[in-house]
């Protein structure tokens, strides 16, 4: 594969958007534009001279995730793997093919264990015979999710107010979600937050955040002053932060809160993000402050939406704004259930359950 020994920022017409970036982000310097790979048509575009970008194609409003490819002198080194499904596949079939024909996958690094980074990782080791690296925490919750155990989902879900056939139906989807890990991986060698990984010839400083899930994973070179930053940095939403069936107590939306402190204070402003959604761009302060502004927005809204003791289920449209229809719902519980077991942590609000196994939520304090 030939790259560029700069960098190069030209946009292909067809990746251009029409929506401009959000208030205090930069898209691009002012020579910069970016070229941005076919989505699933296995191109690579170059980022810097060791480092290359892939589109796989998603469904819904996503449409895409970002993969990111780094030269390391005899072999590539991936960084996350899109879906295990047809389209995602034959793209990377397409791509080992051709632009990556010369050298042979050493290593596969995945950020986090959602479908979209993790759900190829098996078809691909398999592939290519390449190790799987990935954080011990977000294989454990794949495991978790296989394990078959409905019962936390149904006693999470009863206790935000969704009735029988609503909970029926979202188990099933996430069960469905799960044909995305097939064939599923290896456990693979753990990746270890705040330890360095040497890739292309760079020092790679892993940043660890959970809350989007339990143990992601950030990558952040120094030298080529690149963060790569899956989920927890994103251009123009914010990922799901969401509480799961599980310890009552975990927050993590503080968590995730902590995380992007930490990540404030580790990585300089004016580095080149890669997200995993979206296009790449600078300026990560604004971008945490946003995000943090916005989840400081909903938590408002939820505490002014507690005017009386309700239920997860009876918050939703006030903590988004929007009518939440039934393909969103048990995503948005998620989201607002973190809202509130951090209100909880911090003394704001308090539940009563009752006899049905319902949470009845109520502010607490001043
Ligand atoms: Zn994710």
């Amino acid at each position: 594969m030939k790259v560029s020994n700069r960098l190069r920022f030209t946009r292909a017409p067809t990746a251009t958007s029409s929506v401009p970036p959000p208030s205090g982000l930069r898209q691009s310097r002012d020579m910069e534009r970016l070229v941005a790979p076919g989505v699933g048509d296995g191109s690579v575009a170059p980022i810097s001279a060791s480092l290359s970008w892939l589109r796989m194609p998603l469904s819904g409003p996503l449409s895409f995730i970002n993969l990111w490819v780094i030269d390391d002198g005899d072999a590539w080194t991936l960084i996350d793997c899109g879906l295990s499904d047809r389209d995602t596949r034959s793209a990377w079939q397409a791509a080992l093919a051709n632009p990556l024909a010369d050298k042979p996958v050493g290593r596969i690094l995945v950020t986090h264990g959602h479908a979209d980074h993790l759900g190829a990782a098996g078809w691909l080791a398999r592939e290519t015979g390449a190790p799987l690296f990935i954080a011990r925490g977000e294989f454990a919750a794949l495991q978790n999710a296989l394990a078959g155990d409905d019962l936390p989902a149904r006693t999470f879900y009863t206790a935000a107010g969704l009735d029988a056939n609503a909970i029926d139906a979202w188990v099933t989807r996430i069960r469905d979600q799960l044909d995305y890990y097939r064939p599923l991986p290896d456990a693979g060698a753990p990746l270890q937050a705040d330890e360095t990984i040497r890739i292309g010839g760079r020092e790679w400083r892993m940043i660890g955040c959970s809350g989007h899930s339990p143990e992601h994973i950030g990558f952040w070179s120094p030298d080529d002053r690149i963060l790569v930053a899956g989920d927890q940095v994103l251009p123009r939403f914010t990922a799901n932060i969401s509480a799961w069936p599980g310890p009552p107590d975990y927050n993590p939306l503080a968590h995730w809160l902590d995380g992007l402190g930490a990540l404030e204070s580790t990585v300089p402003d004016d580095v080149l993000i890669l997200p995993s959604h979206g296009d790449p761009f600078r300026g990560l302060h604004a971008r945490i402050a946003e995000m943090r502004a916005g989840h400081h927005a909903m938590l408002a809204r939820i505490a002014t939406a507690l005017d009386r003791p309700r239920r997860i289920v009876d918050l939703l449209d006030a903590a988004f704004g929007k009518k939440i229809g039934p393909h969103r719902i048990g995503g948005a519980i998620g989201e607002v259930a973190a809202c509130l077991q951090w209100l909880e942590a911090q003394g704001r609000a308090m539940r009563d359950g009752d006899e049905g196994g319902v949470h009845w939520w109520r502010l607490s304090g001043p």
